[in-house]
């Protein structure tokens, strides 16, 4: 018999109406055949009050404490669901995350899901129950209950649909499917009939508000499909699968984290290890650290800037007090007035002119790019807030991400998980956390030079200039990252295949003449190191274990970027191969074992 998880998020639950609405919903689907699971969230906006009525008591309220009121919420919405099954005349049974056995760690407010037993729900199911679970909470080893993270119930959802290897998980909302960018920022923004799992990953962690990151690590570990739909129209909504949408177009998304902060720190001496320092009390603390940029400077000191969400600034400046003590004088400045827009795309990585193209049309909009970093499948530019959300809609446009692309197809895939693979990854993981980091490889490319233009005006338009110069001649664009420019001026690094180098150094030296008092520096013969699979940014810790090897190893980091399934860090070609067999070392618990059980 098929199963099929159901969750229905806040608003879909706000009122009496509303999980009457639902009620009949799951109805409707155990009456067409299927034993059913819904998930649900707490009533409207009930969570936001919560802590609100927290934070009138404690500024700082215990972070246990907040998972025991939180979890309150989605109690109450179980509980009533469970009434509206009843009323309407069938059998419906409530559970909390603790009754279901959603075991998790004891990270109160942002718990990761180690296990599920799933005997209790499926006897409940046999004997002709609806399951109604809450979302957003578990218990971890000693019953003290937890939660997981705001938006947390969407994971709960594809938890429960892996491990009781459901058919479909249905998740039901107040937008009526997955966008381009956010419909309520963007009114043009386009419902796409599907997108794969690692551009929904990408665009969820990087603001995409519509579904929790941690969910679509699920989706994609166990290869369950995930239909995202509104609760209040029957229209067939957006598939969340393993193939995109299109295999033509470059950019499929926009997304903004409109709330991030910017830390600059100068004066950090330019030896292996520094950057490992620095950053393990920051991951220590679990903040989850993205766009690293840094700046190689003169006399052995580089200066190193990075963006945190800005709630976690100043945790975030308290850890870089910690490291100042081993690192002697840091200057340290920061911003919280930024925020981070960025473009996802399969297609990007085998098309060259993507990144000009989102240059030029911020430049064109007047609106100054802040700092760059771009990895294989995505890219991110940091302007100031008040400028994002006109960033985000000129980007948008400029992709025309309000066009179906040509070759995409409007009807729906098959809802066909792939049982077999979703039944190796759960044997694989049985007895194992099932949040932990899963990794594919570790690997070099050692075939790219570095080109670098120091001290290029902080201003719109610079980087628009350049990277259409390159594209112009015909260069490949790997890896793209600019530094904060802390004297009103930036540097812009980029890597390019290293047959490319002396027409990139021929074209940029060229352009130079117009940016006065630009100095250009080169590398040709880099390794790109890069560590690929499921976790990476929800791991806080992973950048910083690839720093903690290489400088172990004796290895300086020259570029790093970060992104879901992947983080590439460049170093000096000749440290390549040391660099690798480090990195493969650090991470054998979480690369795949080879048959005979030796870690590859
Ligand atoms: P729920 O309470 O059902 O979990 P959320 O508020 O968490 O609902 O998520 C739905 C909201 O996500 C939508 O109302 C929409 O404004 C926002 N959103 C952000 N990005 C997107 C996107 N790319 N596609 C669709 N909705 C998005
Ligand atoms: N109620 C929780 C929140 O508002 C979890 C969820 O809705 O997904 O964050
Ligand atoms: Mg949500």
């Amino acid at each position: 018999m098929s199963l099929i998880v159901q969750k229905f998020g806040g608003t879909s639950v706000a009122d009496s109406q509303k999980i009457l609405a639902a009620a009949r919903k799951a109805i409707r689907c155990q009456q067409e055949g299927h034993q059913v699971v819904m998930v649900v969230s707490a009533m409207g906006k009930n969570t936001d009050a919560l802590v609100a009525l927290a934070r009138e008591i404690n500024d700082f309220p215990p972070a246990r404490e907040m998972d025991m009121l939180l979890s309150t919420g989605e109690q109450v919405s179980v509980a009533l669901m469970a009434m509206a099954i009843n009323a309407l005349g069938h059998h419906g049974v409530s559970l909390t995350g603790g009754q279901i056995g959603i075991r998790t760690d004891s990270t109160h407010t942002k718990a990761r899901i180690r296990s599920i037993s799933t005997e209790r729900v499926q006897r409940l199911l046999d004997e002709g129950n609806i399951v109604i679970a809450a979302g957003f909470q578990g218990i971890d080893e000693d019953f003290n209950i937890t939660t997981l993270g705001r938006g947390g119930s969407d994971t709960t959802a594809v938890a429960l649909a892996a491990v009781l290897q459901a058919d479909a998980c249905e998740i039901y909302t107040d937008v009526d499917g997955v966008y381009t960018t956010d419909p309520r920022l963007v009114p043009e923004a386009r419902r796409v009939a599907h997108i794969s799992y690692d551009e929904m990953l990408e665009l969820a962690s990087l603001g995409a508000g519509v579904m929790h990151s941690r969910s679509i690590e699920f989706a994609k570990k166990f290869s369950v499909p995930i239909h995202v739909r509104s609760s209040f129209t029957d229209i067939p909504g957006s598939l969340i699968v393993s193939e995109p949408e299109s295999r033509s177009v470059p950019v499929s998304g926009a997304a903004m984290t409109k709330d991030e902060a910017r830390i600059t720190i100068a004066g950090v001496p330019d030896r292996p290890g520094c950057i490992h320092e620095l950053f393990s009390p920051i991951a220590a603390r679990n903040v989850s650290v993205d766009m690293i940029v840094q700046n190689v400077g003169d006399e052995g000191k580089t200066d190193i800037s990075f963006t945190v969400p800005s709630v976690e600034m100043a945790p975030t400046l308290d850890a870089i007090g910690e490291a100042a003590s081993a690192l002697g004088r840091l200057a340290v400045n920061h911003d919280d007035q930024v925020s981070k827009v960025s473009v996802v795309g399969l297609g990007m990585a085998r098309q060259s002119g993507v990144a000009d193209r989102m240059f030029r049309a911020l430049a064109d909009a007047k609106i100054n790019i802040q700092m760059i970093t771009t990895s294989e499948i995505k890219i991110s530019v940091l302007v100031s807030r008040q400028q994002s959300l006109e960033a985000l809609r000129v980007v948008h446009r400029a992709f025309h991400l309000e066009r179906a692309p040509g070759d995409h197809s409007s009807t729906l895939p098959e809802l066909t998980p792939s049982a077999r693979d979703a039944a190796d990854v759960a044997t694989q993981l049985q007895g194992v956390h099932m949040e932990r980091l899963m990794l594919d490889q570790v690997t070099m490319d050692d075939s790219q030079a570095r080109v670098t233009i120091v001290g290029v005006p902080d201003t719109p338009g610079v980087a628009a200039r350049v990277f259409e110069e390159v594209a112009a001649a015909g260069i490949f664009v790997d890896m793209i990252v600019q530094s904060y420019g802390n004297d009103g001026r930036a540097s812009l690094s980029f890597t390019v295949p290293r047959d490319n180098l002396a027409h990139s150094l021929e074209v940029v030296r060229r352009l130079a003449g117009s940016f006065p008092n630009t100095k250009i520096t080169n590398s040709p013969h880099i390794a790109k190191l890069s560590v690929s699979g499921i976790g990476l940014r929800s791991h806080t810790d992973v950048a910083v274990r690839m720093f903690e090897a290489l400088a172990r190893a004796g290895v300086n980091v020259a570029m790093i970027n970060t992104s879901e399934v992947r983080v590439n860090i460049v170093v000096d070609g000749a440290a390549g191969p040391a660099a690798l067999q480090a990195l493969k070392t650090a991470f054998a618990d979480a690369l795949p074992q080879s048959r005979d059980g030796v870690h590859r």
